[in-house]
């Protein structure tokens, strides 16, 4: 049935990312922080294209940019975002948004299809300036006081500064008009290597995985590193150290099947060598998309951290600095998408749960939505070397367009 309606052109696609890529290019890939001159010219490039899919558009008073139509029946909202990471790739953001173009290139103009593809370029996912600034703004999330604290994290340049020297201060922002769509769909690159090592295609996303963070302080007893004997020295790095080696010990027997763990920050207090450390502090984060596998790892975590102070040489204390709960994306969007795969990809599709954050988890606290990933060649992203099969791109272009439609009809 697919295959007797207008397709993606594949070619069109890659010339766009390609002209994307042109613009504030680094090496193979681009550097575009929010609100840099390449940033706002790929959002001048965006609102010039959207007419041609028939949309109107809109750069709102946050930097989103906003493509809707007139056209009658049901409406779908599709995109990503345009800025990158620091001296990062090509493809993180920009496919989304092209293949959302794309879309509504293709079915907007289609009289058999009874609505619209509307496009959205989400300012800010990278989060220079805050989290997820441009789709929590769209869903009524972001306050005016956030948007006063806000500033540049690789600068000085304050929120306020930035949208006054773009000329976006004083626009009203666009937030989201209740019942108007039937959901969100997003397309982004894998950035892991799930899909290459499973020689797969398209993978559709179950849920966006929830963000856990923890701080875990050691007490023990600073003091002379040249007189204080061994063994009755109270260590607290040494604590922590061994205690990080507990974790990797102990969790793959509580965890689920893909959680993983990080340590990130570790501080030893006064942190000198010829003192031995009274304080040590590491921050602790779990991804999952599963809040019964955190409660179990939080479970571990206190007991373990039981046993260190019956053991009585340092104390520590866990202290839960972030909770994040994940977000389903919608049962019909992934069965729109997995049916898509089978006609365009050949079946080679997996379902399988997103570990990096996208705007789709801020869209899904509104609407129904939904995500698919194309494969990333070695699983690299945030660097510049970041790339797709040229193949794989129209590939996932094909699939895109056709969810779209089923999710149209
Ligand atoms: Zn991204």
């Amino acid at each position: 049935m697919s295959d007797n309606r207008v397709r993606a052109d594949g070619a069109r696609v890659l010339a766009d990312l390609n002209a994307l890529r042109a613009i504030g290019t680094y090496k193979t890939g681009v550097h575009k922080p929010t609100f840099s001159e390449p940033h706002m010219r790929s959002l001048a490039w965006l609102e010039a294209r959207l007419p041609e899919a028939g949309l109107a558009a809109t750069i709102d008073g946050i930097g989103n940019v906003l493509g809707t139509s007139a056209k009658s029946g049901r409406k779908l909202l599709a995109g990503s975002h345009l800025e990158s990471q620091n001296y990062a790739g090509w493809l993180d953001g920009p496919l989304g948004v092209v293949y959302a173009l794309e879309a509504a290139r293709v079915i907007n103009p289609d009289p058999a299809v009874n609505g619209a593809v509307e496009v959205a370029a989400w300012c800010d996912e990278e989060g220079h300036f805050g989290s997820f600034l441009g789709s929590r703004s769209y869903v009524g999330g972001v306050a005016e006081a956030e948007i006063d604290a806000a500033r540049d994290r690789n600068g000085d340049r304050t929120m306020r500064q930035a949208l006054q020297d773009t000329g976006l201060a004083g626009r009203p922002r666009v937030t989201a008009e209740r019942g108007r769509h039937v959901g969100y769909l997003e397309a982004h690159i894998e950035q892991g290597e799930t899909l290459e090592r499973g020689d797969l295609k398209i993978g559709v996303v179950t849920s966006i995985v929830g963000i856990w963070q923890y701080r875990i302080s050691f007490i023990g007893e600073q003091n002379h590193a040249g007189t204080t004997r061994m063994e009755i020295r109270k260590d607290a790095g040494l604590a922590l150290a061994r205690f990080c080696v507990a974790i990797d010990d102990r969790f793959p027997k509580a965890c689920g099947p893909r959680t993983v763990w990080t340590t990130g920050r570790i501080t030893l207090d006064p942190g000198a060598p010829s003192i031995i450390p009274g304080r040590a502090e590491m921050l602790f984060q779990i991804r999952d998309d599963d809040p019964a596998v955190i409660e179990r790892l939080e479970e571990l975590l206190r007991s373990m951290i039981g046993d260190v102070n019956a053991e009585g040489r340092c104390s520590v204390a866990l202290e839960r600095i972030r909770t994040g709960a994940p977000a389903m994306m919608d049962a019909a969007f992934q069965n729109a998408i997995e049916a898509a795969s089978t006609a365009f990809a050949g079946g080679k599709s997996v379902r399988m749960p997103s570990g990096a954050g996208h705007d789709a988890q801020v869209l899904a606290t509104i609407m129904p939505a939904g995500m698919l990933f194309v494969p990333s060649i070695g699983g690299i992203s945030h660097h510049w070397s970041e790339n797709t099969a040229d193949a794989d791109i129209v590939t996932g272009a094909q699939v895109f367009v056709d969810a779209c439609r089923r999710l149209l009809s």
